[in-house]
């Protein structure tokens, strides 16, 4: 196996890295204490191709292999996770699954625009009463002629108040999996609310929100993929956006790998460098275990991805584990840090907050487990 980088994916991650330590690290704790990004970042993190990382060329995109998207969402993830998710929810969620599931008129219609950067998408799974269950939502799209009307509520909606396109998920037959369909709704419909939700732990800079959805009309040309094929749909993507979500992780780790050594390599105690006492050294040591485990996993997914074998159940095991040693190497670091580590000056703490939410969204830890768990007994613990 060759876990070496050709010039392409090597040069991307460079101009990443460069690009997001110039226009964002200075920011983000300013970001993070505004509960917001400035949001003219976006625009330039679509100039460097963040949002077209693997949408094909035809459509606008760099048509790049999943190997260089994962290196963008690690870097984007070292940098500040509010923004690894503002991509990866419009690129990956959104995009993604209009490129799987799509017509011609779908993907030429968003496509280009999810790649430039110019349409935000934001993914509307989540209800108040249906999370990990989210096969049994309730949000209902009822035939009227040619169109759908919707009428629900989504809940913790990244980028909901600021998207153009939202996919939502909603009932169109029986209960169950079965009866959900995916449409594309844009989100200046009439009947279309969003509502942001304040007070996060983490991913203080993104914009979560409760999305209403009163007797929204669409046409049924804004029906992705078949009447009940909306789960399947959601969940083909939200494999991929697990190892995003991974991806994401494996920076945080990287970067509290990096912020840890430089911390305890110049400041001083007992007459010594912290980084001179074996305790830490042990601290450093988990951390940097944690970023090459990580990142074989998620490598492994991509690599499964590129050559289009099954992934799924490496995905699970991927977002699992990154997502909880995103949290370790996080906690690490801020007590390598000491009190400054729990100032947000200092990038320990906000590294721990943003890394606490990988372990409960696209599937919660203990989804992972019984997807896993599914995969090796053959019996499914969900029902
Ligand atoms: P619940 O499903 O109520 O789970 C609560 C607890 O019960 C968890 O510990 C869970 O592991 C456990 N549990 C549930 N079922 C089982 C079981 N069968 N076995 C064992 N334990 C179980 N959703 C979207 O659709 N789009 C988004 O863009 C989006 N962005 C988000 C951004 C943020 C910041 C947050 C916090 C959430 C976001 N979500 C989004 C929602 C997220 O995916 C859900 O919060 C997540 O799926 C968990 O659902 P829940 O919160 O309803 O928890």
């Amino acid at each position: 196996m060759d876990l070496s980088l050709n010039d392409e994916q090597q040069s991307f991650r460079d101009l990443a890295r460069e690009f997001l330590d110039k226009e964002a690290v200075p920011h983000r704790v300013q970001w993070d204490r505004d509960e917001s990004v400035d949001t003219s970042i976006i625009a330039k993190m679509a100039e460097i191709g963040f949002f077209g990382l693997t949408i094909p060329e035809e459509y606008g995109g760099l048509g790049g292999d999943y190997l260089t998207y994962v290196l963008g969402m690690e870097e984007l993830g070292r940098a500040d996770s509010a923004l690894r998710g503002i991509v990866s929810v419009s690129n990956g969620l959104v995009g993604k699954s209009i490129l799987a599931s799509g017509t011609e008129e779908q993907k030429q219609q968003y496509l280009p625009g999810i790649a430039n950067g110019t349409i935000l998408g934001c993914f509307g799974l989540t209800e108040p009463d249906t999370g990990s269950d989210a096969g049994n939502l309730t949000s209902r799209a009822k035939r009227d002629g040619t169109d759908y009307v919707i009428t629900g509520q989504k809940l913790f909606i990244t980028n909901g108040t600021w998207a153009d396109v939202a996919l939502v998920f909603a009932r169109t037959g029986g209960p169950g999996p079965k009866g959900v369909s995916a449409f594309l709704v844009p989100t200046d419909a009439e009947g279309f609310e969003a509502r942001e939700i304040k007070g996060k732990l983490g991913l203080r800079g993104q914009a979560t929100a409760e999305l209403f959805l009163s007797d929204v009309r669409v046409p049924e040309s804004a029906r992705l993929g078949e009447e009940g094929e909306g789960f399947k749909i959601a969940m083909t993507t939200l494999d991929k956006g697990r190892v995003s979500v991974a991806a994401g992780c494996v920076g945080i780790v990287q970067g509290c790998l990096e912020t840890s050594v430089e911390y305890a390599t110049t400041r001083t105690q007992f007459g010594r460098p912290l980084a001179g006492f074996q305790l830490v050294q042990d601290m450093i040591a988990d951390i940097s275990l944690d970023a090459d485990a990580a990142r074989l996993l998620v490598w492994r997914c991509a690599d499964l991805i590129d050559r289009g074998l099954p992934f799924g159940v490496a995905a699970s095991k991927a977002k699992l584990f990154a997502s909880e040693a995103a949290v370790r190497a996080a906690n690490n670091a801020i007590q390598i840090y000491g009190g400054a580590g729990y100032i947000d000056e200092y990038p320990a703490a906000k590294y721990l907050r943003d890394a606490r939410v990988m372990t409960l969204y696209e599937g919660t830890s203990q989804i992972q487990k019984l997807l896993i768990g599914r995969a090796e007994t053959g019996i499914s613990a969900f029902v």
